[in-house]
C-alpha cells in the first residue's frame, strides 16, 4: 500500500508512525528507488525513495 494512501496526513520530516517503517515524507518528489513511481516518501535507515509498504519489503528482501 502506498505511503500517500496508509498516511495521508502526514507531516514534511516528522515520522507518521514510529516503531512501525521508518519511512520520512519530505517536500520534493523523487522516483522511488524499487517501481520507479514519483513519491515523496524516503526510508531513513537506506536513504532511499520508497512509495509504499510493499517496496520497502522488496528492498529489504534485494539487500
Ligand atoms: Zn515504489
Amino acid at each position: 500500500m502506498k505511503f500517500d494512501e496508509v498516511y495521508p496526513d502526514a507531516t514534511p520530516g516528522v515520522p507518521p508512525a514510529p516503531n512501525v517503517v521508518p519511512v520520512l515524507r519530505e517536500e520534493q518528489v523523487r522516483p522511488c528507488s524499487v517501481c520507479g513511481e514519483p513519491t515523496r516518501w524516503f526510508h531513513r535507515a537506506f536513504i532511499l525513495h520508497v512509495c509504499s509498504e510493499e517496496c520497502v519489503q522488496q528492498l529489504l528482501e534485494c539487500n
